[in-house]
């Protein structure tokens, strides 16, 4: 199964629908995808009105003091607002029965020692948002210290992205559940490309505006 586990739309700062982001997605041959918009699942819930077989996976993204996380297989948020503590939100998310991926670590330096005393179920090591290709031997180099699995989400924030990378999965079920289990038996690969050039410098300035707009939540 190809499963595109980092997915942004309307509802935070990309510019795809949730019907165009699903159109793209089955278009570029996906099984699945999460919608990983941040901290809010309302793309998610409207996903799944027009999953059409898709297999959607629910997941938001989070900003901790040790960078982004996203959560996937939760259907709510954390009653914590904004920035939250980046173990704290480990365990949160493990206790309620969710799986945790380090969101493009190699745009952070500084937080190894953290990411390995508590670590996540697996690390995004291609992002295809990187803005340039060595972020992804760094982000394999910080997947090796954690000897956690490894997966790839496009991060896309405009529906063309979506797919651009993605995570092999293999597993003939077909829910959250068969995921998650595939995940920690560490049958995942992440697979893929980067994103054109110019959309990857778009999201990255995009980003930053909306990060100014809305500091609490990015
Ligand atoms: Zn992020
Ligand atoms: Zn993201």
């Amino acid at each position: 199964m190809k499963i595109d586990l980092h997915v942004h739309t309307v509802y935070s700062d990309g510019s795809g629908t949730v019907r165009e982001v699903l159109q793209t997605a089955r278009a570029k041959g996906l099984d699945g995808l999460a919608i990983t918009d941040h901290a809010t699942l309302e793309g998610y819930f409207k996903a799944r009105q027009y999953s059409g077989g898709m297999l959607v996976l629910p997941g938001y993204e989070l900003s901790t003091d040790a960078g982004h996380v996203l959560v996937i297989g939760l259907e709510h948020l954390p009653s914590k607002k904004g920035f939250v503590n980046y173990e704290w939100l480990v365990k949160w998310a493990r206790g309620e029965g969710g799986l945790t991926i380090l969101a493009h670590p190699a745009l952070n330096t500084g937080k190894l020692v953290r990411w390995v005393n508590c670590k996540t179920d697996a690390v995004e090591v291609l992002n295809a948002s990187y803005p340039l290709s060595f972020f992804v031997n760094r982000g394999l180099k910080i997947s090796r210290m954690l000897s956690v699995p490894t997966v790839g989400g496009s991060d896309a924030h405009f529906p063309g992205g979506v797919g651009d990378a993605y995570t092999v999965v293999e597993e003939d079920g077909w829910g959250f559940e068969d995921f998650s289990r595939a995940l920690r038996n560490g049958r995942v690969a992440f697979n893929g490309r980067l994103s054109p050039l110019a959309s990857r410098l778009r999201i990255g300035f995009k980003y930053l505006a909306w990060r100014t707009v809305f500091p609490k939540n990015f």
